[in-house]
């Protein structure tokens, strides 16, 4: 049986590499860059005044002018003008600064009577003061962000700024879910005392979006051979990813491994040492698709979805790694069977600033209700069975 981490450089290793396309700068909105940005201006691009007030030329200051008719008024947005000698030139925060002026009194420090601007008593004024200087924040040239990058709304700001309205992101990989198994009754359609509501389905989809993935469809099939390869084989042949949930455990009616071998999915593993998602499987179709069949149980579906499949994904659309982020155990927690712990925690930040994972209980991997206001999960390697409170582990947010 593979270790974790074997089972994730194997699927890094058979995922494909998509291609780019140009989207709107909107629509880029949490999709992976794949161009560098460049800044199209000094920023910022004029010395820019930050309060609002007068502008002077600090050598009157120091004639010991303290009195100065104002000569115009000069807002954000409106053309630089030049300020005569001994003259106030009115701004705001955000106007260029006129032409001589390298003062800025904020409008809090003067008294305004007859267009005149009067220096607050004992007032020291010091040159370049609450002047923003051109290029300050970054020069015209700079790169502001390269390829790899998921875009975010500070990075739409950034974006904008340079004066973009399109921008090359990775392709969106055509998903398609299916949810296996002849219990599974979808929301909406009455339900049997023998039959379960399919929750896995779109659990997934909501789980793929989140991180960015919106070309998802779902569908359900029952639990038989021809069934299952009529309708798995046309979902193949139109997408780029396929996450099956359900139907790759021991039992009679799993027949996952056995239809996707007979469809030309080439099997790369089958079973993980980790709990809860054990028998996952995970292949690569003729067209080179990325076929994972999750175990059907809830909580190992979702465990198994956000640890592999949005990491491929992440890795095929070029966005950058993360580095791994940690959390200490908020308490002492025992896992025997040697098998890697995917254990879901709510996170709490001590007093120290440290930042805790209390482990939430689940009865069994079928009760996905107990994920409700975790965080993610912590991974607790297999080597160890004690945990002891304070125990740095390796945090997966969903
Ligand atoms: P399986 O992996 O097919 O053996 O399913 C394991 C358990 O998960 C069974 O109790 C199933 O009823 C349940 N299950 C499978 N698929 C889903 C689904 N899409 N939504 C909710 N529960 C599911
Ligand atoms: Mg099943």
């Amino acid at each position: 049986m593979l270790t974790t981490a074997a089972a994730r450089r194997a699927i890094l290793g058979a995922m494909p590499a998509y291609g780019k396309e140009s989207v709107t700068v909107a629509a880029s909105n949490g999709k992976v860059l794949r161009q560098s940005v460049v800044a199209e201006r000094d920023q910022p691009p004029f010395d820019r005044v930050m309060m609002d007030g007068i502008a002077i030329s600090y050598a009157d200051v120091e004639n010991d002018t303290r009195e100065f008719p104002i000569q115009a008024t000069q807002a954000a947005g409106d053309k630089q003008t030049s300020i005569e000698a001994g003259k106030a030139i009115e701004v705001m925060t955000g106007a260029s600064l006129p032409i001589g002026a390298d003062c800025i009194v904020p409008v809090e420090r003067i008294s305004l009577c007859n267009n005149i601007a009067t220096l607050e008593a004992g007032y020291e004024a010091k040159q370049n003061q609450f002047i923003h200087p051109r290029g300050s924040d970054h020069m015209k040239g700079t790169e502001l962000l390269s390829s790899g990058k998921r875009v975010s709304s500070m990075d739409i700001a950034i974006i904008n700024s340079c004066g973009l309205t399109d921008v090359d992101v990775s392709k969106s990989p055509r998903i398609r879910v299916i949810s296996t198994g002849n219990e599974l009754v979808a929301a909406g359609e009455p339900v049997g005392p023998h039959q379960i509501r399919m929750s896995n389905g779109p659990a997934v989809i909501a789980m793929l979006q989140q991180h960015g993935y919106n070309d998802c469809e779902h569908d359900h099939a029952v639990d038989e051979l021809d069934l299952l390869r009529e309708k798995i084989g046309g979902h193949l042949d139109n997408s780029d990813v396929l996450v099956l949930s359900g139907g790759v455990s021991m039992g009679k009616a799993d027949y996952i491994p056995q239809v996707l071998g007979e469809l030309g999915v080439e099997v790369v593993f089958h079973k993980i040492s980790q709990r809860p998602g054990k028998p996952m499987w995970f292949g690569v179709g003729a067209k080179g698709q990325a076929v994972f069949a999750l175990p059907g149980n809830p909580v190992s579906t979702l465990v198994c979805c956000r640890q592999y499949v949005i990491p491929a994904l992440n890795a095929a659309s070029g966005e950058r790694e993360q580095p791994p982020e940690f959390a200490s155990l908020a308490q002492a927690f025992t896992f025997k069977p040697q098998l890697t712990c995917f254990l879901p925690v709510r996170l709490i930040s001590s007093v120290g600033g440290q930042l805790l994972a209390m482990p939430v209980h689940a009865n069994t991997s079928g009760d996905f209700a107990s994920l409700t206001g975790t965080d993610g999960y912590i991974e607790l390697p297999l080597e160890e069975a004690n945990f002891p409170a304070g125990t740095a582990a390796q945090l997966h947010r969903w």
